[in-house]
């Protein structure tokens, strides 16, 4: 297996069309022109398995959620073949379009104009090419505990704008699905577009032939969540480097941000972020949260949970000096959530400069950072908001290159940083 890298030597039984704007494949489909510098230019992506003489990507829409799409049309639930009726879908808020989203080095899994379907490829459309969004973006009000907690104690004050009295918030939220663009992902992880479309065929068990059967399609939409931002005061604001962004990346835990676990500090930080982006977008700035789908380090949660048996279950019981060994013993790796992809989200909103990153972690920093976005200050967490049994989880991270304002553990204080037991 050749190693070169894409975008520079090809391999040769990588066989490219060169063709121009509009032009069509040998099948048909339009041909998608990533990093191109319009939409028309670019051309629409289509993952329609309703008309597979349309379709000019590997994948198909809505990530995994396609198997139960499967089952409902198996189960006689839908009618295969179900066109969405996009009518009042469109976009509550306009992003973009951002000079970032002509550039092929600077978003690879995202489709920029995935919120604007129905209006950038209405031609398509008209002409009957099953165009589907790939991102949604509406309005809400949030309403959350700690944030009613930060109302009674006078920490936040009402606005009736971003922040109202019955202590619910304002937000524009963003679903978004990944669209990726293949030679560009292997760039990012410095690999070979052949090894990365070999890997992604076998460890998904073969799952989708074309990624080793047809290099003629370079966009994949991966059987894997996407992503959620929560955008407090107003988002064309995210893309002004004169108006104080405060934001936080957050990967998925479920165990904590939805039921309360204790053992990790994922709930206590994004909550903590989401009163800092409130705070923020009342000061005049404006406040974002982009949430990942990435379970227990995209490990998912049956490791997780395995692995905090592990911990708990050792000679010696949960300490932090053992926190990411007991991870690699299962997992075989301490974390898969691979931060290379994740500026994307970033650039796809103009962001140029992050003036609070709600964040310790170093992995996340050095993305942003090396992806061309300024950060200013890092907010950690405070410590009075960390749980008991999660000082394990913070004190290996810290240790580990996490940001602190405060000392950094050594060995012997790591291991005398004890969790509870499993029955305890
Ligand atoms: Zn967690």
């Amino acid at each position: 297996m050749s190693n070169d890298k894409a975008g520079e030597g090809k391999p040769s039984k990588h066989i490219r069309l060169t063709s121009h704007p509009g032009q069509q494949g040998s099948n048909g489909s339009p041909i998608i022109h990533w990093g191109a510098g319009s939409a028309s230019e670019r051309g629409p992506v289509i993952g329609t398995t309703t008309n597979r003489s349309q379709r000019n990507v590997i994948g198909t829409h809505s990530g995994s959620y396609g198997v139960y799409r499967a089952l409902a049309v198996a189960a006689g639930n839908l009618v295969k073949g179900h066109r969405a009726d996009l009518t009042n879908t469109s976009p509550t808020d306009l992003i973009g379009p951002h000079p970032q989203w002509c550039d092929a080095e600077k978003m690879v899994s995202i489709d920029p104009w995935g919120a604007s379907v129905a209006d950038v490829f209405s031609d398509h459309i008209a002409q009957g090419y099953d165009v589907r969004p790939t991102i949604a973006v509406t309005k809400a009000h949030i309403d959350l505990p700690e944030i009613h907690h930060a109302l009674t104690f006078h920490r936040l004050i009402p606005d009736n704008r971003i922040f109202l009295e019955n202590g619910s918030a304002v937000v524009t939220k963003v679903a978004i699905e990944p669209v990726w663009w293949l030679p560009g992902v292997a760039k990012r992880f410095n690999v070979s577009e052949s090894d990365l479309r070999r890997n992604l065929f076998e460890e998904t068990g073969g799952m989708y032939p074309e990624l080793v059967t047809r290099s003629d399609l370079e966009v994949f939409l991966p059987p894997i969540g996407g992503q959620t931002l929560y955008i407090f005061g107003n988002p064309k604001d995210l893309a002004n480097p004169e108006v104080t962004l405060t934001a936080r990346v957050h990967d998925e835990c479920n165990g904590s941000d939805v039921f309360g676990s204790d053992i990790c500090t994922c709930r206590p930080y994004l909550t903590h972020a989401i009163e800092e982006c409130i705070r923020g977008a009342q000061q005049g700035g404006v406040g974002l949260i982009a949430y990942s789908r990435k379970e227990g380090r995209a490990l998912g949660e049956v490791t997780k949970f395995l692995v905090y048996n592990a911990r708990k279950r050792q000679l010696g019981g949960d300490s932090a000096d053992k926190y990411f060994l007991r991870t690699e013993c299962v997992a075989g790796v301490q974390d898969m959530r691979f931060q290379e992809l994740m500026p994307d989200v970033l650039h796809w909103l103009g962001v140029q400069k992050i003036h609070r990153l709600v964040s310790m972690s170093n992995d996340k920093y050095n993305a942003i950072v090396g992806s061309g976005i300024d950060v200013g200050t890092r907010v950690k967490i405070p410590d009075e908001l960390v749980p008991a049994d999660a000082q394990v989880e913070i004190e290996a991270k810290i240790a580990a290159g996490y940001y602190t304002d405060g000392a950094v553990p050594d060995e012997t204080s790591l291991a005398s940083t004890k969790g509870r037991d499993l029955d305890g």
